[in-house]
């Protein structure tokens, strides 16, 4: 399924595509897919005083690398963040960019039920920007009000450890409850027995397109 396919995810901020399809990803890089990662915010206002305002774009490389993407494949925009919303054409634009540069197979974006406004933003725009690609939803539980578990990614042992490992990056995000490796592991534990299996992510099916 994700063998030799050019895979893209959206992050409306670093970290919400290794937590959303952090799994998924290490798979498909495993199998020989190649993974292209765009974060539209470093949210550089969020970041905690006792660290450089860019601590962010340090952390998303280092996180993005762990998970097996190459450092030509991730892309970092600077918006601010809870206001991507202000600048929805200039990300439409962006994707737009992304899309005929990369022509992406596969997208992947945040569900179409997350509530936060930086994530609604950005996947409004990407089904706009790529309605003619295959397009997953990804899962963020505490931004979901509801979530169709349509499509399931099993995962190996080994695919658990890097999503963990490159959640470990986050520094400035250490202490929030979905960063903790029992967090990660019990949420894959939960959608790997939903289908009788170990681990697995869960996504929805926005558009599906078999070539
Ligand atoms: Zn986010």
């Amino acid at each position: 399924m994700l063998e030799n396919k050019k895979i893209l995810v959206l992050a409306p901020h670093t970290d919400d595509g290794e937590l959303g399809c952090g799994g998924l990803i290490s798979k498909a890089v495993r199998q020989g897919a190649t993974v292209f990662y765009a974060a539209f915010s470093t949210a550089d206002e969020s970041v905690p005083t006792t660290f450089p305002s860019n601590q962010l774009e340090i952390e998303v490389k280092q996180a993005t690398a762990i998970i097996g993407i190459q450092p030509e494949n991730l892309f970092i925009y600077k918006h601010t963040v809870r206001k991507l919303n202000y600048v929805r054409q200039e990300i439409l634009e962006e994707m737009i960019k992304l899309r005929s540069q990369i022509k992406p197979d596969i997208v992947i974006l945040p569900s179409r039920n997350d509530i936060h406004q930086d994530h609604s933003t950005v996947t409004a725009e990407g089904i706009r920007a790529f309605k003619n690609c295959s397009i997953l939803g990804y899962e963020l539980i505490w931004n979901n009000l509801s979530f169709a578990t349509d499509y399931f990614c099993v995962l190996k042992e080994d695919d658990i450890q890097k999503k963990i490992n490159a959640l470990a990056a986050y520094k400035t995000q250490e202490g929030k409850g979905y960063m903790s490796p029992d967090f990660i592991r019990s949420m894959a534990t939960v959608r790997g027995t939903q289908i009788n299996t170990m681990h697995a992510e869960a996504f929805e099916v926005i558009r599906w397109i078999d070539n």
